[in-house]
C-alpha cells in the first residue's frame, strides 16, 4: 500500500521542506521506498538532497504542463531508498496555466500525474510552498493524507484556521478521502515559554492529532543546529548527523507512521476475515 504524504502550512518558514526532507529519508532508511516530489519554485527540498540545476533538465514544471511523464523527472538521490522529483524557479509559471479557464481538472494535474507511479513507493511526499495557491491546492489535491508543520513560536496558529477550511472544501469536493495525518510541532525550544504555551495550545485543540512517541508523549521537532546546518552539505540530519537530537525526532515520526499503518492493515484485515 503506498501513500501520499503532503506537508502543508501557508505560512513560510515553518518547517515544511524540513519535514519533508528528515521524514523521508528517516523512512527510506528504515527500507521504505521514498519518492520526495519538491512542489516549491522555491527548490529548498532539491538543494537539501543535494541537487543542483546541471543534475537535471526537466522537473515537476514540465510534468504538470503535460510534456513530461513523472516518471521522466525522477531523480535517484545519493541516499538508499531515496528518490526525488526536482523543482525550478520556473515553476512559478504554473500559476498562470492554473488560470486559464479552458483546462480541465486544473486541481488534479498533480494526482494523475502520480498515478502511474505511485505503487512503486511506499511514500510519496510532496513539499508545499507557502501559499494556498494552485501548487499548494494540487498538493493537497493529489494527496492521501497531510502532515502540518506547527512552528513553537509567536503566532504558530495564525492562518492555520484558514488552512484546515481549505482541506475542508478539498474533501467536500475534489478529495473526500484526504485527512490530516497530524499537527508536528516545529523548533521546539524548551528554554522558550512561548514554545512551552504554542504546544499547549496544540494540545488542548487538536490532542487527537498529535504525533506521539513510543513513550506516549508527544513528538515534537526541537530547534536543533545539525538540522538546520544539514542542508548546506547536502543532506539530510537523518544521514549528517544521525545521534542528534534533530534526527532522533525524524526517527520518531518515521516510526510513529509506520506504525500506524501496520495497526490500519490489521485492522483491515481483520475486517476481511470478518
Ligand atoms: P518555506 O515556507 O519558505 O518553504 P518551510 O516551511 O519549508 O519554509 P524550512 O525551510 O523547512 O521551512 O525551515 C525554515 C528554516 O528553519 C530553515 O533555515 C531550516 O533550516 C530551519 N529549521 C527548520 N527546522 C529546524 C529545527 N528543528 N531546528 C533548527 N532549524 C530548523
Ligand atoms: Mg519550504
Amino acid at each position: 500500500m503506498s501513500e501520499v504524504i503532503t506537508i502543508a502550512n501557508q505560512k513560510g518558514g515553518v518547517g515544511k521542506t524540513t519535514t519533508a526532507v528528515n521524514l523521508g529519508a528517516a523512512l527510506a532508511q528504515n527500507g521504505k521506498k521514498v519518492l520526495i516530489i519538491d512542489a516549491d519554485p522555491q527548490t529548498n527540498a532539491t538543494t537539501s538532497l543535494g541537487f543542483n540545476r546541471n543534475d537535471y533538465e526537466y522537473n515537476i514544471y514540465h510534468v504538470l504542463i503535460g510534456i513530461k511523464k513523472m516518471s521522466d523527472v525522477i531523480l535517484h538521490s545519493n541516499f538508499k531508498n531515496l528518490d526525488m522529483v526536482p523543482a525550478n524557479i520556473g515553476l512559478v509559471g504554473i500559476e498562470k496555466e492554473f488560470y486559464n479557464p479552458k483546462k480541465k481538472n486544473r486541481e488534479l494535474l498533480l494526482r494523475k500525474a502520480i498515478e502511474p507511479i505511485k505503487s512503486n513507493y511506499d511514500y510519496i511526499l510532496i513539499d508545499s510552498p507557502p501559499a494556498l495557491g494552485p501548487i499548494t491546492i494540487n498538493s493537497l489535491g493529489a494527496a492521501d493524507s497531510v502532515i502540518i508543520p506547527i512552528q513553537c513560536e509567536f503566532f504558530a496558529l495564525e492562518g492555520l484556521a484558514q488552512l484546515l477550511n481549505t482541506i475542508n472544501l478539498l474533501k467536500k469536493s475534489i478529495n473526500p478521502k484526504l485527512t490530516i495525518k497530524g499537527f508536528l510541532p516545529t523548533m521546539y525550544s524548551s528554554q522558550n515559554n512561548l514554545s512551552k504555551q504554542v504546544l499547549e495550545d496544540l494540545s488542548h485543540h487538536f490532542k487527537e492529532k498529535l504525533f506521539l512517541t513510543k513513550k506516549k508523549e508527544v513528538l515534537i521537532v526541537p530547534r536543533n543546529i545539525k538540522v538546520a546546518e544539514s542542508p548546506s552539505y547536502g543532506k539530510p540530519v537523518t544521514e549528517y548527523a544521525k545521534k542528534s537530537k534533530g534526527a532522533a525526532a525524524y526517527f520518531d515520526l518515521a516510526k510513529s507512521i509506520v506504525k500506524a499503518e501496520k495497526k490500519i492493515k490489521k485492522q483491515t484485515l481483520s475486517k476481511i476475515k470478518g
